[in-house]
């Protein structure tokens, strides 16, 4: 019997957190949450009082004192820097970087300066500085498991194949679902609301990703995180629409023959194959049954009514701390949109504007990316507030 596997868990009251701990909950023995981070205070408190970890960090400085009264006998951080001490500390083996957003990026690459091994659900740490990241991870020793579905999927497809595996590799097959408006015409589109936009056909997930999956965003932003996380050139990364959800991704290799790993949509089945990486884990969800899906549908992705895509190639093409502007332009065009500030068809076209105008630069730590991105997202405020 192996001792259980320490688990700092970063944005543990949020969609993929809560699922996390849904999955731990199933295997007392092999997994122990030491550590929990989060913003929402009395969700995050509850689940202290249950889980009994040794470490707390919360996101807002404000919270502190009155987080440790109601924790006695834990040891209680705040901040960003509390996030980066939690996910570097010497008692974590495991750190699940699951906080909504680009604050998740500082978090992540401390874990991965301490050499951790990292559960990846903040997407937007590779988007904003992945060069970056995955270059310190490889010289620390740190090993990056991807929990985002389709970065997953290709990660387990890709198990098994040898040497330096890129040789085999033709392209990578990033399935998108398309969305809520997928088989909507551009005139839906444009008269879409926040609440229309939240109500995703097949994936329950967080508001900001359920937006960005609407707005096809979200695979804009997986495909810079696939070129990082599995260093290939763009030109071999391709979107394909897949509206079922069943086909999670694909490798196609220089044979011919294509990978792809299956299953239902439920976001406890990454998140578990990452906690157990590299064993299985008996999860007990309900089985993928085929005969009674008929049929799986693809598609080419539709760039006249989502550009979304292409400003993801765009913004590779442009380098450095143009990836880092996009996503910070998109989290302010998100949240306006969720405050009613913006309508929902905007999000794109803003995000290209910022783009363009983005001075390029490279990036040379995780402070410049978050720099470019913060830049980005004033940017896109601008455009936001000239647009009403
Ligand atoms: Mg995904």
């Amino acid at each position: 019997m192996t001792a259980p596997r320490r688990i700092a868990l970063l944005g543990s009251t949020g969609s993929i957190g809560t699922q996390a701990l849904d999955v731990i909950a199933r295997f007392p023995d092999r997994f122990e949450v030491v550590g929990l981070c989060a913003g929402r205070v009395p969700e995050l408190v509850a689940q202290a009082r249950q889980l009994k970890p040794r470490f707390v960090a919360v996101k807002d400085p404000a919270s502190a004192a009155a987080v440790r009264s109601e924790l006695p006998g834990v040891e209680v951080r705040e901040g960003v820097a509390g996030a980066e001490w939690l996910a570097s500390h010497p008692e974590v083996d495991f750190v699940l970087s699951a906080i909504s957003g680009g604050s998740g990026m500082r978090p992540t690459a401390a874990a991965g300066e301490a050499g951790k091994v990292v559960g990846l659900a903040n997407k937007e740490s590779i988007v904003l500085a992945g060069e970056w990241i995955t270059q310190r991870a490889r010289a620390t020793g740190a090993t990056i498991l991807p929990i985002d579905s389709e970065h997953s999927a290709i990660f387990q497809c890709l198990q098994g194949l040898p040497g330096d595996r890129r040789d085999s590799i033709r392209r990578l097959l990033l399935t998108a679902s398309g969305g809520p408006f997928w088989s909507q015409p551009r005139e839906a589109l444009d008269r879409a609301t926040p609440d229309a936009a939240l109500r995703h056909p097949t994936w329950s997930m967080g508001k900001k990703i359920t937006i960005d999956s609407a707005t096809l965003m979200n695979k804009a932003l997986e495909v810079v995180e696939a070129r990082w996380l599995f260093d290939l050139p763009p030109e071999q990364i391709q979107v394909i629409v897949h509206p079922e959800s069943v086909v999670h991704s694909m490798v196609e290799l220089v044979d011919g023959a294509v990978l792809a790993q299956l299953g239902v949509s439920d976001m406890r089945g990454p998140i578990a194959y990452a906690l157990g990486y590299p064993e299985r884990l008996p999860l007990g969800l309900p089985r993928l049954d085929l005969p009674a899906r008929a049929a799986l549908h693809f598609a080419e992705p539709d760039h006249e009514r989502f550009p979304a895509v292409q400003l993801a190639y765009r913004a590779l093409a442009r380098g450095g701390t143009a990836p880092a502007a996009l996503s910070g332009a998109d989290e302010a065009c998100v949240q306006a949109v969720l405050a009613g500030r913006r309508a929902f068809r905007g999000i794109t076209a803003a995000g290209g504007q910022v783009l363009e105008a983005h001075p390029v630069a490279p990036v040379t730590s995780v402070e410049s990316a978050w720099a470019a991105s913060e830049a980005g997202r004033l940017a896109a405020e601008a455009v936001i507030a000239a647009a009403r």
